[in-house]
């Protein structure tokens, strides 16, 4: 079985987070990305129905193909970048199964170890004068690598995408933060989330597999008051959703979190500010 390799995911996420950050990017190309989604059925299904793979897995696979794939971003970066990069990238196919033996994974941590081991604080100029001049093989390497192994790393898309899927939903205002950006990108037709609501998504019950997935990501504990609901879970549902329907919120994993019966009540079909999921490990004094 190929591996996660965990510096990859953890840049993977890293990027994903500049990418929904970026009001640019964010407002277009995420939305005619999701759209190829959407379009597939008749009615735009990740907003009617529940889909295992929702959302935030269309979201990886997105971010996984610009983060491996796209030249442009190499434009912007710099030579030390770049060859961080496919130190990262190497670490990726191997752990991928791809044999550290390959002529270009050879080639190419040949070049990184060689600028690993001439790195001198002392004179950095002559580090950067001499990556600087490498600027070519770098590109070089690059190309090299994802056209050999363009197979294999579209092979590896799902399994980091569901990754990067993982990481995000962990995070319950990352979720609520890109639930939010569904509908002023427009999936709803509607950018005021204070104006009239829109009701064309449809109340569906929520399948099992989402359900454990937020009892477990919000620690049986009310995303609001913090009580603890565990015992409470099997005779009531207490998934609410973050950003109601009655408002454009979409029928995904993203737009869930878990409320006791009297949050749940009390919030009805108002937007609430979200709470971290994310316990606090060390009290800290502020
Ligand atoms: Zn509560």
């Amino acid at each position: 079985m190929p591996q996660i390799y965990t510096p990859f995911a953890l840049k993977l996420h890293a990027y994903g987070l500049m990418r929904v950050l970026d009001p640019n990017w964010s407002g277009l190309d995420l939305f005619d990305f999701l759209k190829r989604y959407a379009r597939k059925r008749e009615t735009p299904y990740f907003f009617h129905h529940f889909e295992e793979r929702g959302i935030l897995f269309h979201l990886g696979l997105f971010i996984f193909e610009e983060f491996v794939n796209c030249d442009n971003r190499f434009e912007i970066q710099d030579c030390e970048d770049l060859a961080w990069y496919l130190d990262t990238l190497v670490g990726f196919l191997i752990a991928g199964e791809v044999s550290p033996n390959d002529k270009w994974i050879r080639r190419t941590k040949t070049v990184t170890e060689f600028f690993d081991s001439i790195y001198d604080a002392s004179n950095e100029e002559d580090y950067y004068r001499r990556l600087d001049r490498a600027r070519h093989t770098l590109h070089r390497l690059y190309d090299e690598i994802t056209i050999t192994h363009s197979d294999k790393i579209k092979e590896l898309a799902s399994a980091y995408a569901a990754n990067y899927s993982d990481r995000v939903l962990h995070d319950r205002q990352l979720c609520a933060f890109i639930a939010q950006l569904l509908i002023v990108i427009g999936f709803n037709g509607n950018d005021d989330l204070e104006g009239n609501p829109q009701q064309w998504v449809r109340r569906k019950n929520i399948p099992a597999w989402a359900k454990k997935a937020i009892y477990s990501r919000d620690r049986g504990k009310c995303a609001i008051c913090n009580t603890d609901i565990l015992f409470e879970l099997s005779e009531n549902d207490h998934i609410d959703h973050i950003i109601p329907l009655a408002r454009g919120g979409c029928n995904d994993i993203v737009n869930l979190q878990l409320l006791c019966q009297k949050c749940n009540l009390k919030k009805s079909d108002t937007l609430q500010e979200v709470t971290s999921s994310i316990p606090p490990y060390i009290a800290r004094r502020l």
